[in-house]
């Protein structure tokens, strides 16, 4: 059967839609993040569906074209809205998230668990269920996005959903669904794997499940690495075989200016650092320094009062204080329970961060965000918390302008500079070794009956937070000793 899944995959890929169908085990299994962001999207559904309480479900079964007869049923007894309405073809097979009657026909409505309206991502997907149903016969006179609305504030969930009428949109795409389906059909006939290439598409607009098989025999940053290639030079390149920005020979001409700079640093091995430029910068700190870094959790659905979706939330901290005789210590708050984190933690910072001296971040905008938020959740601390913001001093904006490297492999990240700067610091042997995969854990400790198990996952969030700001001290003294 050819799912939605199946589509949406075939879209991205004719690669990927022939190897899920023939080979399934090479399929990477979601990891912890994406498993997070897959519960995220069940919640959402569940709450979507509150929004019809007339609504019906469809039972699940195992094998979903038994969920057709249901459906037919539930049709036939009247019912005006039903969710995970199943029907199918010869070869197709769709699932809709809400189907509610009209006067004329049905109303089609997908839920995504977004904040916005992704019209190249999320219209070729309506479309094949569009195309789908209108195969089985039924009559379909409206077609919806419903998404999370940016507007709403935990605890008023009432707005929490916002309707996108797509309808005309979706039509005029109808016919390339049809031609999809019929394209889908043939691939799927092959009893070769059909010959697609890797490029940028195998993370676009998702990372595609098979991507550690097709890549890798990669070994080395390749020409879909270059930022700003334009995508006919790009097809030049890999039309001539040319797949790594190693083999693009000098006198090919990237038109681009940053493309052309970027691989040009790159074959070159080249490095730029303006010393004096990255000294003027230093003189501007104002010790003590603190050396500061959030961790974050951002729900879907909000439950923190007056969070919106996927607002990040701070759970933690990591400050490290260089003073101006080069002593080095630590403060750190982490909470641990499943209740709002935020006061404790911004009594925590304010016993920790003193009113004055620079506070040290890679990449301010974010730290300022969350700054500016909990100024709006607590007001009487405002002052303290935009004094705080003014402080900041952003140590990304030393590798943005006026240190380059090769190694750092044409990205500025915190994780791509360390190893050139501070090369005995590495997040390697760390349990949690980026921000998402904190947030999985923090979850996993906030539930966690087991205190030995909860003080070990603790541990382990401390540790990778602690690692952060220490990555940011180092690479501080390598600046300082330039
Ligand atoms: S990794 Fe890329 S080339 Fe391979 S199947 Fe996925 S999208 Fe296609």
């Amino acid at each position: 059967m050819l799912t939605k899944t199946a589509y949406l995959s075939f879209t991205q890929c004719a690669q990927a839609f022939w190897l899920a169908a023939y080979r399934p085990h090479l399929a990477a299994p979601p990891d912890p993040a994406m498993q997070r962001r897959l519960r995220a999207g069940q919640d959402v559904d569940v709450r979507a569906r509150e929004r019809f309480p007339d609504g019906r479900t469809i039972p699940y079964r195992p094998h979903p074209e038994e969920m057709a007869p249901l459906t037919a049923a539930a049709i036939a007894a009247g019912a005006t809205t039903i969710f995970q309405a199943t029907f199918h073809t010869a070869d197709l097979l769709v699932k809709v998230d809400i189907l509610t009657r009209t006067k004329t026909g049905w109303h089609l409505i997908e839920v995504k668990s977004s904040t916005g309206y992704k019209a190249d991502e999320y219209l070729p997907d309506v479309a094949f269920q569009w195309y789908v149903l209108a195969q089985t016969g039924l009559n379909i006179t409206q077609a919806s996005l419903m998404h999370l609305n940016n507007d709403c504030r935990y605890p008023d969930l009432s707005n929490l959903f916002a309707l996108a009428d797509v309808t005309a949109d979706v039509q005029a795409i109808l016919p390339q669904a049809a031609a999809d389906v019929a394209a889908m059909r043939q691939v799927v006939a092959q009893t070769a794997v059909p010959d697609v290439s890797i490029g940028r598409h195998c993370l676009k607009p998702q990372p595609c499940p098979f991507y550690a098989h097709c890549w890798q025999s990669v070994d080395g940053l390749t020409i879909y690495d270059v930022p700003h290639l334009k995508p006919a030079l790009e097809q030049q390149l890999a039309a001539a075989g040319i797949r790594y920005i190693r083999d693009i020979p000098p006198d090919f001409a990237l038109a681009d200016k940053r493309a052309a700079a970027f691989v040009q640093q790159l074959t070159r091995q080249e490095m730029t650092i303006d010393c004096d430029a990255i000294r003027r910068e230093l003189d501007t700190l104002v010790y003590p320094l603190y050396f500061f870094d959030f961790e974050t959790i951002d729900p879907a659905i909000p439950t923190f009062t007056g969070c919106k979706p996927y607002q990040h939330t701070p759970f933690q901290y990591s400050c490290h204080i260089l003073d101006a005789d080069g002593n080095l210590s630590h403060r750190e708050y982490l909470h641990t329970g499943a209740d709002d984190p935020r006061r404790p933690l911004l009594h925590s910072l304010l016993e920790h961060i003193g009113e004055t001296g620079s506070i040290i971040v890679y990449y301010a905008p974010f730290e300022k965000g969350r700054l500016a938020e909990l100024a709006d959740a607590f007001p009487e601390h405002a002052p303290r918390l935009s004094g705080m913001v003014d402080r900041l001093w952003d140590q990304l904006n030393i590798f943005r302008k006026h240190y380059r490297h090769y190694r750092f492999g044409g990205s500025n990240s915190l994780k791509s500079v360390l190893p050139v700067l501070a090369p005995a610091l590495s997040y390697q042997r760390l349990d949690v070794q980026n921000g998402e995969q904190a947030q999985v854990v923090w979850e996993q400790m906030v539930g966690e009956a087991d205190t030995a198990v909860k003080e070990q996952l603790a541990a382990q969030l401390r540790a990778y937070c602690h690692l952060d700001t220490l990555a940011m001290v180092e690479i501080h003294r390598t600046l300082v000793n330039l």
